[in-house]
This record gives structure tokens, C-alpha cells and sequence, in this order.
């Protein structure tokens, strides 16, 4: 991990698609209760075992149109030219207000767009070990149509050299590890003092 010169209460988790986002974020959650995790909405159907209001909203086009009209999202983006996902803005005042660790785990466009609105969070970006390993892990997934995974690919490189723009890097090489260097940035009581 590149060594950071601040920590932050609020960390904004992105990196190239099928880098294990999601898996670093359920690591976190199930370790570190403490750190609330932002449930996004989206237009995209659900995956099989995904459940409404764990791992997404899942919500109708017309909804989601409502969402923004009424500015209730931090940001929003279309991903993977595909569905629409955005981070609904009232958990994540409630959840800093309260003084709890927070943590978003959301797209480039995404983290782009809450650098704008909030930025004192600290931007995450989780990057392969390897080019290889990210096509080994996209294709293992096997949820995907051999066009969206051409698609997802496409997109994935134009994230790749997006990673300058973070503020730290964590290569995920094994989820549980980078799940703690994750946890270990966000200022968590008095045992973790801020590093600036
Ligand atoms: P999936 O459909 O595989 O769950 O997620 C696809 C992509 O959407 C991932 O790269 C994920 O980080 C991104 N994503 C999930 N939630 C949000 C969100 O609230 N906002 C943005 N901009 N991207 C999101």
C-alpha cells in the first residue's frame, strides 16, 4: 500500500471492474461492524441470492429518475454502459454525523463525482495484482455474457489508468489483507490517531 498522508472517517472505494470491490467491502463489513457501508440503488436486476436493501436498492427506472429529480443521490452514474447505480445522499450524512466510519465502494465516474461535493474523503483505489489476474478473475465470475465481459474489459482498462488520481493504492492480493490496510485508513477511535 502506498503510505498515506492522512487518514479520513469517510473512504470512497473504487478500482477497475472484478477487482473484488465487493468482496473487500463484505470483508469489512463482517470483521468491522463499526464501519457502515453505503448501499447504493440501482436499475440493474438482481443477481441470484442478491437481496433488496443488503446489497443493493434495487429500483425501476422511473424511481431512480425520481431519486435524482429530487437530488436525493451523493452521485450517480450509468456503468458498464448498462444500468444506472448511485449512492442515496441521506445515509451517508446520517452515518458521518454520528461519528461512524464510512466507507462508499462505487465507480470511477462515481468517486470523480464525490471528489467534487466531499473532498476531505480519502479516495481508495483497489487495484489488481496483475492485468492477467483481472481477466482470470472477470471470466471465473462467470455472471457475465461473453459481450457484457468484452464490454466490462473495455471499461476496465480505462480504469486502470485512472489509479493517479487516488489517493492511495491497495493491491488486492488477498481479500482479508486488504480489507485491514482498507480499515486501517479511516480514523476509528482513539487507538487510531490520524497520521497528518
Ligand atoms: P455490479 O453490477 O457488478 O454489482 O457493479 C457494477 C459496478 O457498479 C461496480 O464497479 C460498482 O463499483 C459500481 N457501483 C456500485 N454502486 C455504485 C454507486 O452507488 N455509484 C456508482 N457510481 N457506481 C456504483
Amino acid at each position: 500500500m502506498t503510505e498515506p498522508e492522512r487518514r479520513s472517517r469517510l473512504v470512497v472505494l473504487a478500482g477497475p471492474t472484478a477487482v473484488g470491490k465487493g468482496t473487500v467491502a463484505a470483508a469489512v463489513r463482517e470483521s468491522h461492524p463499526e464501519v457502515w457501508i453505503s448501499v447504493s440503488a440501482t436499475t440493474r436486476k438482481p443477481r441470484p441470492g442478491e437481496i433488496n436493501g443488503v446489497h443493493y436498492w434495487f429500483v425501476s427506472d422511473e424511481e431512480f429518475d425520481r431519486m435524482i429529480a429530487e437530488e436525493d443521490l451523493l452521485e450517480w452514474a450509468v456503468v458498464h454502459k448498462a444500468a444506472r447505480y448511485g449512492t442515496p445522499r441521506q445515509p451517508v450524512d446520517l452515518a458521518l454525523a454520528s461519528g461512524r466510519p464510512a466507507m462508499l465502494e462505487i465507480d470511477l465516474q462515481g468517486a470523480r463525482q464525490v471528489r467534487e461535493t466531499m473532498p476531505d474523503a480519502l479516495f481508495v483505489f483497489l487495484a489488481p495484482p496483475s492485468w492477467e489476474e483481472l481477466v482470470r478473475r472477470l471470466v471465473g465470475r462467470g455472471t457475465e455474457t461473453e459481450e457484457e465481459r468484452e464490454r466490462r474489459l473495455e471499461t476496465a482498462r480505462e480504469e486502470l489508468a485512472a489509479e493517479p488520481e487516488f489517493d492511495v493504492t491497495i493491491v488486492n492480493h488477498e481479500v482479508h489483507a486488504a480489507a485491514e490496510q482498507l480499515v486501517t485508513l479511516m480514523t476509528v477511535g482513539e487507538e487510531r490517531p490520524p497520521l497528518a
